[in-house]
């Protein structure tokens, strides 16, 4: 028979620090081998601690990519200790639950043990993968495995896409037989893998104890449901509360900063597309500046003699350099040249004497030009008043290091003017498009009056012109309509065209909300998350989606895609603090996101007790060199018109109560400081 790739994940905080008290691996390898009839390969083991987000990391390395396993089981974590989160890691990752397979281990643990009712064990498909939680202590995790192990060559098969008619061509009995289990007997290898009656418990929590007492949170207990919301279930199987964990800012911060693809490079010409680019590699000046020896003032040009110390006195104007291009004869001894600022000086010329040390004496018959000028000062070294030759930067020498951005202020667009770089190697700023859905939503400016029901589309243009302000190419992609296929396919051509989707609206729990189960179900696409703890944007989702080129290939680069919610203050809010920071991770652009400042606040602000506010304000440096936070007033999500004026987001913290007139909070500054202080 073929090999079934399988991969153990072993989840224990003891175990992550030292592997060598980890006893599950050996046990559920036995298991594989003993059991397992010749058709698994146990490709990987790992071991994780006790965290939600190295455990879902690990599933999706090996359920997301093109060769994907076949089979991942995990042991520990599944029981009720406070630290016990496999299961909630797990469920939100699962498209397909298996329910049986759980029922399967939980009724053989059972015969075991009434402590086999503390497993909160669930199982289900990933894409092409099938996941199982086993418990955490090695018996307990053997005799989960052992119940279901003979029935998984045919789960693994079919998630993995085997024509399921023909797999089922035989019947059920042939199935069974096949799979060495019959309908009503356990299986020979299943009654001699222990005895009844023994003493067995299984140990969850991995040395920090058996927590029986704790409950668990709201999303901690959903094995049976599916990952978004089916659009085409009826209104009885509609969720009423959202699948996705809560996650506070700063965990979706992360998450983004994880799954925002990898920065590409890119040759550009040296152009206003360059400025807001960081550089890719270091580059060095093709040339010296000055790229001749030139004059830092206007005067004379001098010849130090050879013999030594040069005389003031009267000398003859030979000739005269300025700033321009051509040829110069070279200056003897005892000639002056007229020179001015910035000029070359002529080959053999030591010195210039500032027009100040200077007297005119005579001019020329047609009164035109100096004749004699007498220099009142012999204090004069070599090379005085000049430029000398790569003086400013000299060719061959590191002018800027990969990493450095060329910025708006244009001193590093300038230096590399100056020494003639015309191309830079860049990280590719990725390309954003917008997309406002909703059947309410109607195009701004079209003419007429708004129908019962019409909303004006406020998101997309100030979404578009945000993305633009922040330096990159933005692109419309109009408006979607609520229907399943419509937005399907304005994504699919969104994808092909722009690295970056941000859509608004949608990402509710209505039955008309369709991104995250358009996203999931019909792009193939992952949810890294899909609710955030925070005040306006709770329900913003983050989501990357694999990519097919044109060749149809899938290729390692995905294209991420931001369900901002649908509130117009929503939707600004978490485009400045989600969207930002991985538009700048995309293109190296450090520090990623809006830059903090700590600021005093003018009035008393009222905080959530329950999630983390981001409030509009206006800072502004006052007459004493501080920087103090008006609020821009009505703070609801609908209401765009508190972003009007608002140069900031104030973090305001979860507490009760408020932040009083004149305490400090940090300020995440969206726009330019206003200054109180005036220039000078
Ligand atoms: P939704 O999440 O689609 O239910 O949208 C939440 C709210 O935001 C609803 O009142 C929508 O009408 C409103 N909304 C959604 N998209 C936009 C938009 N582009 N411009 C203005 N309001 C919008
Ligand atoms: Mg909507």
């Amino acid at each position: 028979m073929y090999p079934l790739k399988a991969v153990i994940l072993v989840v224990s905080e003891t175990a992550s620090k030292d592997p060598s008290t980890d006893k599950c691996i050996d046990a559920l390898k036995d298991v594989f081998a003993a059991n397992g009839g010749d058709q698994w390969k146990v490709d990987t083991t790992d071991i994780v601690p006790d965290s939600v987000l190295d455990i879902q990391r690990f599933i999706q390395r090996w359920s997301d990519s093109e060769d994907a396993v076949n089979l991942i089981v995990t042991s520990g974590g599944t029981g009720f200790a406070t630290k016990d989160n496999t299961p909630e890691a797990v469920t939100p990752l699962i498209h397909k639950h298996a329910q049986g397979l759980v029922h399967g281990m939980l009724a053989a643990s059972l015969q075991v043990t009434p402590f086999a009712m503390m497993s909160r064990p669930v199982a289900g498909v990933r894409h092409k993968t099938m996941i199982v939680t086993l418990p955490g202590s090695p018996k307990g995790a053997k005799e989960n495995l052992e119940a279901i192990l003979k029935l998984l060559p045919h789960a693994c098969t079919q998630a993995a896409g085997a024509d399921s008619r023909q797999l089922h061509s035989g019947g059920v009995k042939k199935l069974e037989k096949d799979a060495g289990v019959s309908s009503g007997a356990k299986s020979d290898d299943k009654q001699n893998g222990h005895s009844h009656g023994h003493h067995h418990h299984h140990h969850h929590g991995h040395g920090h104890g058996h927590g029986g007492h704790a409950v668990p949170r709201a999303h901690t207990n959903p094995e049976d449901r599916p990952q978004s919301n089916d659009p085409s279930a009826g209104p009885t199987r509609r969720y009423r509360s959202s699948p996705y964990p809560m996650l506070s800012v700063d965990e979706a911060l992360g998450l983004i900063a994880e799954y925002t693809p990898q920065p590409t490079v890119v040759k550009i010409p040296l152009n206003d597309k360059a400025i807001g680019c960081v550089l890719a590699e270091d580059i060095k000046a093709p040339e010296n500046v000055p790229a001749f020896r030139a004059s830092i003032v206007d005067g004379y040009a001098i010849r130090i003699p050879q013999s030594g110390a040069f005389e003031k006195g009267v000398y003859p104007v030979a000739l005269v350099s300025h700033a321009q291009a051509g040829v110069i004869p070279s200056l003897k001894e005892g000639q002056i040249a007229r020179i001015t600022t910035g000029a070359p000086l002529p080959p053999d010329a030591s010195a210039v004497v500032m027009v100040e040390d200077t007297v005119l004496k005579s001019k020329t018959a047609d009164g035109e030009e100096e004749a004699e000028v007498e220099l009142l000062t012999s204090e004069i070294k070599d090379g005085e008043n000049v430029r000398e030759v790569g003086s400013d930067v000299r060719a061959g020498e590191v002018i800027m290091k990969k990493g450095e951005g060329i910025t708006a202020v244009g001193g590093e667009l300038g230096l590399l003017a100056s020494v003639g770089v015309k191309e830079v190697t860049v990280y590719k700023k990725p390309v954003v498009g917008v997309l406002s859905t909703g059947d309410e939503i109607v195009q701004f400016d079209r003419p007429g009056e708004l129908q019962l029901g019409e909303v004006r589309d406020t998101n997309r243009p100030t979404l578009l012109n945000a993305a633009r302000a922040a330096g990159f190419e933005a692109i419309d992609l109009g408006i979607a309509s609520d229907k399943p296929g419509t937005l399907e396919e304005r994504l699919r051509d969104a994808l092909r065209t722009v690295d970056v989707i941000i859509t608004s609206g949608g990402v509710s729990m209505g039955e008309l909300d369709l991104l995250k189960p358009t996203i999931e179900r019909k792009l193939g696409g992952t949810i890294h998350f899909g609710r955030v703890s925070m005040k306006p944007g709770k329900p913003t989702t983050f989501a990357t989606v694999p990519f097919k080129d044109n060749s149809g290939t899938r290729s390692a680069a995905s294209r991420v895609i931001f369900s901002l919610p649908g509130n117009p203050a929503s939707a600004v809010t978490t485009f400045q603090l989600f969207v930002l920071p991985s538009l700048h991770r995309a293109s190296a652009i450090t520090p990623a996101g809006l830059p903090r400042v700590a600021v005093c606040v003018d009035a008393d602000m009222r905080c959530d007790d329950k999630r983390a506010e981001y409030h509009r304000a206006l800072v502004r440096v006052a007459r004493d060199g501080m920087l103090w936070a008006s609020s821009t007033g009505g703070q609801r999500s609908s209401r765009i018109g508190s972003f009007k004026g608002a140069n900031a987001l104030l973090c305001l913290p979860v507490k009760k109560g408020v932040v009083a007139k004149g305490e400090k909070v940090d300020a995440l500054m969206m726009g330019d400081l206003v200054s109180e202080m005036g220039m000078s």
